[in-house]
């Protein structure tokens, strides 16, 4: 048996081989083999010693792997398909046991009490519950929330819109939402080809550090009504997309610093929480 350098595990192909992980897209499984890849990214999300790391989707275990060998204190990661765990098992054993694997959808299985702080959240997230993720852990209840850091994998064109700046086409509520309360960058392309199978699109790595308050003061609620109906009609000027918010709306935009005139995407997160604080 051939034995890859990093970490003394068998190579992923061969994980996969013996395991019989044909790779289904209704799970969105596009694997990363490249265990050197892998490493490159778990380094994204900065020094994971004495971290506990929550990661979405280990499949065969090539980011897992990573994130344990630089050092993770320990990590909790959720997997869907149960054809992945005996692969998963055989991490957690070479690890001493620093992995524990949950079974089930991620969506419906709340992690918290397997973590202690502080927690870094590190996925190559499955396509079809990335966003849906992103923006539950961007809206806890309480802020700050139970995680320090985020570093995910998403399309390339979903990772543009989560860093977006005012005035670009890619500026929207998913901006809004991460660059609230987090410090967003791009961190890595990763071209399809990395993946096995490789996807239609480039993806990139996102991270995002959590601020420990938010950048301007908003209530969560009124800054997520304000922004949807804003981008609900995003061509339009906001004095008619934001009708039927207030009786006297061009006079809460003019109050919040905003030409009635001026449109969604030309509106910088501190002029939204301004009005946010105005419509209330
Ligand atoms: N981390 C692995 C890698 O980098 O090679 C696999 C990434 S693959 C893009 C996404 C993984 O998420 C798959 O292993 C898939 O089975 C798993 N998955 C899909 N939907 C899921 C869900 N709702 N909850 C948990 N895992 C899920």
């Amino acid at each position: 048996m051939t034995r890859s350098t990093l970490d003394g595990l068998p190579p992923l192909r061969e994980v996969i081989a013996e395991n019989g992980l044909s790779a289904r897209k209704s799970l969105g499984q596009n694997f990363l083999l490249d265990l050197n890849l892998t490493s490159k990214i778990a380094r994204q999300a900065g020094d994971l010693t004495g971290c506990d790391v929550l990661e979405v989707g280990p499949g065969p275990g090539g980011l897992t792997r990573a994130l344990l060998h630089e050092g993770a204190r320990k990590v909790v990661a959720i997997e869907q398909d149960e054809r992945c765990l005996p692969a998963l098992q055989a991490v957690s054993e070479h690890y001493n046991g620093r992995l524990t694997v949950l079974q089930g959808d991620a969506l419906k299985i709340d992690p918290t009490e397997h973590l202690a702080a502080p927690v870094r959240i590190v996925s190559n997230l499955p396509y079809n519950v990335g966003t849906e993720l992103l923006t539950r852990w961007l809206s806890p209840p309480t802020w700050p929330p139970f995680w320090q850091s985020l570093t995910l994998m998403f399309q390339k064109e979903v990772a543009q819109r989560i860093v977006a700046q005012p005035g670009s086409k890619a500026y929207g509520r998913l901006s809004i939402l991460a660059q609230w309360r987090c410090q967003a960058r791009i961190a890595m392309e990763v071209p399809a080809a990395a993946f096995t199978p490789p996807p239609k699109v480039t993806s990139a790595v996102v991270h995002l550090e959590r601020r420990e308050a938010p950048a301007y003061a908003a209530d969560p609620a009124a800054l997520n009504k304000t922004v949807a109906k804003a981008f609900g009609q995003r061509r339009k000027m906001l004095r008619s997309s934001m009708k039927g918010l207030h009786t006297d709306i061009e006079g809460c935009l003019l109050a919040a610093d905003i030409k009635p005139t001026q449109r969604a995407e030309e509106i910088s997160i501190e002029k939204f929480c301004a009005l946010a604080r105005i419509l209330g």
